[in-house]
């Protein structure tokens, strides 16, 4: 699991990196003052860039210059090179960026490189790649907005993941692209499967695993090739940043160069953050394992609670929830989750993704609930540590109008349990009020 980059000191794509800071003769030795590879990922995701923290301060400086001194030294001077021991120009490599990407490449288990966003991260793999045909399921619609841009481009041709004939008609060096858990609805998809598919036509597999970061799915132990990320979502974590991920398998990369090859054509798709953004992002990363335990076991409970209110409708009274709630989805109800050694708990060993949805009676109802919350913003995205509600019309076109997305938080799992159901016994009262007046 030692992430290679770690042992020989290089950036995630095999480029040198920079210190951008003392001149090399003092710097530590940065062989003996790497963290051991066997650390716990809660404490890679404080220390894997140490070696980069040349100067005196605890936090992490903010560089925010896009071009960097050539050396002094003529006889050092190599003309035409972009792998010169230092910086040389933001759009090729800058200090923060290589932090933030040397501790995603120790959390992800695989060299990472980052994006201006999601998209541009699922953009620079399809440019990579260049596939004749990718087999994608549902999920994000976005990454269809960008698979139909391709397509304009270079007539690449979309087939269904979730339709056996389509999987079919796959032919080596197509791209099977699966998104798990999965949006909106936060249920997991089985990468083993897909894993088998992708070896037997001689495919490449990627894996939006955008819903389940770290700790909690680990993609490359099911034979994922390459996984992508919206680190605007659990990587950022505060809702403020934009961000994008690419990480190869190493024995992949170790065979196909394939991180060397999109960081040379990142320079050229212009696709890369703000020095900001990667300043917030290596911040971020230090908690991103309380934070997303906690959110995850937070949405673990709100299931467990809605479902167990919405069993009570046969026999029982029923209770507010089960007379506006139709159902709720998340992975955790899926029958696999029940199942000892099931492939969903054998690949989500640590918990269930913190996303799920919420399908109500009424479109109506899915509408006004979210004005009625009082710790749950109506908005769209999901992983910030506030949770978050979104009527789903408002974003996604293709999907019906009674479903609700939840984005769970790090706030206190009662206290939203709690505003979910002020806010269904309003939605309630405000029907008891119209059918009173009517009637009067
Ligand atoms: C948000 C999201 C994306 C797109 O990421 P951006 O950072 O917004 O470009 C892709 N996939 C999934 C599953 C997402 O939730």
């Amino acid at each position: 699991m030692a992430p290679t980059s770690e042992i020989n000191g290089t950036h995630p794509s095999g480029l040198p990196i920079d210190e951008a800071g003392p001149p090399p003769s003092a710097l530590p030795n940065t062989t003996t003052s790497l963290p051991p590879p066997t650390l716990h990922p809660a404490t890679l995701a404080i220390h894997a860039d140490d070696r980069l923290n040349t100067h005196t301060d605890v936090a992490p400086p903010l560089h925010t210059s896009t071009t960097f001194r050539y050396p002094s030294d003529p006889t050092a001077l190599t003309p035409w090179s972009n792998t010169g021991p230092t910086h040389i120009y933001s759009r090729i490599s800058s200090p923060n960026l290589t932090r933030l990407e040397t501790v995603l490449t120790a959390l992800l288990h695989g060299p990472a490189l980052t994006y201006a966003s999601g998209l541009a991260a699922f953009h620079a793999l399809l440019v990579l790649l260049n596939p004749r045909r990718i087999a994608i399921g549902g999920g994000y619609h976005g990454c269809h907005g960008v698979v139909a841009l391709v397509s304009k481009l270079t007539g690449l041709a979309k087939l269904d993941l979730e339709n056996p004939a389509d999987l079919a008609r796959l032919q080596p060096g197509d791209l099977i692209h699966v998104e798990t858990p999965l949006n909106p609805t936060g249920e997991a998809r089985d990468l083993a499967f897909y894993a088998a598919i992708a070896r037997e036509k001689g495919c490449v597999l990627s894996c939006d695993a955008t819903f389940a970061p770290p700790p909690l799915l680990e993609p490359f132990r099911w034979g994922v090739d390459v996984v992508m990320h919206s680190g605007t979502k659990y990587f950022g974590g505060h809702s403020d940043m934009l961000c994008g991920v690419l990480a190869v398998r190493p024995e992949v990369d170790a065979e196909k160069g394939w991180v060397r090859r999109l960081a040379e054509e990142r320079v050229f798709l212009g696709s890369v953050m703000g020095s900001l953004e990667g300043w917030l992002g290596t911040r971020s990363l230090r908690t991103l394992e309380v934070r997303v335990q906690r959110q995850s076991d937070n949405a673990g409970r709100l299931v467990a609670w809605l479902d167990g209110e919405l069993r009570r409708r046969e026999g029982e009274e029923g209770g507010v929830v089960a007379r506006v709630v139709e159902r709720v989805q998340h992975a955790s109800l899926q029958p696999e989750a029940r199942e000892e050694g099931s492939w969903l708990r054998q690949q989500m060993p640590r918990g269930w993704g913190p996303v799920f949805s919420v399908v109500m009676r009424e479109a109506d109802d899915a509408r006004v609930l979210p004005s009625r919350l009082h710790l749950f913003h109506h908005a769209t995205s999901l992983g910030g540590v506030e949770s978050l509600i979104e009527w789903r019309a408002m974003s996604d076109a293709s999907i019906a109008k009674t479903v609700l997305r939840v984005s769970v938080g790090i706030e206190g799992w009662e206290d939203l349990r709690d505003d979910l159901l002020q806010g269904f016994r309003s939605l309630l009262e405000e029907r008891k009020g119209t059918t009173t007046t009517e009637a009067s």
